[in-house]
């Protein structure tokens, strides 16, 4: 198979990890005799400093023309420390969300078995949680009307949402539970606010189309209690740009690390793979970033974007072998298990590239 992958490194942590990212698939097409074609290009910090704005239009002509992108993360502490300044690092994400109608952010929260000591709940709660979020991505407060009034002295961001935008993510939360445990939990607000009233009653009228999965609906309090308390319950979970962001940052925990999740980001055409996390100013040139997340973002890839489902199963073993083999960077490295060995970033994208070559049929 031939392909055109775009590699958007972005900021900080970014460029360490889909480095290793790249690094796999480099792997996985020399070892099942695929021809990926990699190209890069700016977005986030980098791309203001060069052109002053976070998404040129060089680099949105060049992701029309991938077959996948693998991204990083943007945001740099220059403008975190400034609100006021009006050309932002994270605009830049949200405008590619926007223009190529990425609306569906798909999270799989699965636990590593090796990692279960390394996670801050207990293993007991932990084993088997197996949940695959549906976060809306192109609604919501982040992209309503926001601005100022009374002198500057009241900010506004409105929360939005239309029919037809929780249609189409509810009919792929729905068909994505349909090969899974056919159970959907749809995440709102709707006991206060007029959105979450819209989007439950638009979940309830698509739930119609899929009787053979059972929907339950839960307010997001609710839900980021429950995450923790009973992770198990959970098959698939359905939910808008805001509570998703904050409810899939709090499963990170389930898998151990934010450095362990990856992302997928579908819609009309190209898909977007990349980490959870952002660009982690606190560890950026360190070394010690957890590359696995992109790795996984890459498996990702190949699943969902040109399902090569063999090549993607490959790089989930590969994972799983070297965390068996005691191999963690220093985010998963649990001080209570013997026999780890702690790597850096680079050498845990060897580690893996390595065992994609001996171990294509391990299954985790
Ligand atoms: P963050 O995800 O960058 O980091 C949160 C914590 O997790 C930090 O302590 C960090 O060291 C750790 N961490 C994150 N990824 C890790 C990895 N791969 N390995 C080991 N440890 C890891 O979130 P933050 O600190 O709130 O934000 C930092 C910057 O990233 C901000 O500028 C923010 O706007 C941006 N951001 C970008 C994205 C994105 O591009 N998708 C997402 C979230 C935050």
């Amino acid at each position: 198979m031939k392909k055109l992958i775009t590699i958007l490194p972005g900021d900080g942590i970014g460029k360490e990890v889909t480095a290793e990212g790249q690094k796999v698939l480099v792997k996985i097409a020399e070892y099942f005799g695929h021809q990926f074609d990699f190209n890069e290009a700016l977005i986030g910090h980098d791309a203001i400093e060069a052109t002053g704005t976070a998404l040129p239009d060089e680099t949105l002509a060049t992701l029309r023309k991938a077959d996948a992108i693998l991204f990083g993360a943007v945001g740099h502490p220059h403008y975190d420390n400034n609100p006021n300044l009006k050309v932002r690092p994270e605009q830049g994400l949200l405008k590619m969300r926007k223009e190529l109608g990425l609306y569906a952010n798909l999270r799989p929260i699965k636990l590593f078995d090796e990692l279960l000591e390394a996670s801050s709940i207990k293993p007991e709660i932990l084993k088997g949680a197996d949940i695959l979020f549906f976060r809306e991505l192109t609604g919501d407060v982040y992209f309503g009307e926001k601005g100022r009034k009374d002198n500057d002295e009241t900010a506004y961001d409105l929360m939005v949402y239309s029919k037809y935008e929780v249609e189409r993510i509810a009919h792929k939360a729905f068909a994505a539970a349909q090969s899974r445990n056919k159970k959907v939990t749809s995440v709102d607000k709707a006991n206060v606010l007029e959105s979450s009233r819209l989007w439950r009653a638009v979940v309830q009228e698509v739930s119609k189309e899929y009787p053979d999965v059972n929907l339950t609906h839960m307010f997001v309090d609710a839900a980021a209690m429950k995450l923790i308390q009973d992770p198990r319950s959970f098959d698939v979970v359905l939910t808008g740009n805001l509570f998703g962001d904050i409810l899939t940052d709090e499963a990170s925990q389930i898998a151990g690390s934010m450095g362990m999740l990856a992302s997928a980001s579908i819609g009309d055409r190209v898909g977007l793979y990349e980490p959870i996390h952002g660009s982690a100013h606190d560890i950026t040139g360190k070394g010690i970033a957890n590359p696995l997340a992109s790795i996984l973002s890459a498996a990702l890839m190949l699943d969902i974007s040109f399902g090569l489902k063999d090549e993607s199963q490959a790089i989930i073993n590969a994972v799983s072998q070297t965390l068996k083999e005691g191999y963690r960077t220093i985010d998963i490295a649990d001080s209570k298990t013997e026999k780890i060995k702690v790597l850096n970033t680079s050498a845990m994208g060897d580690m893996v590239a390595q065992r994609i070559a001996v171990n294509e049929t391990i299954t985790n």
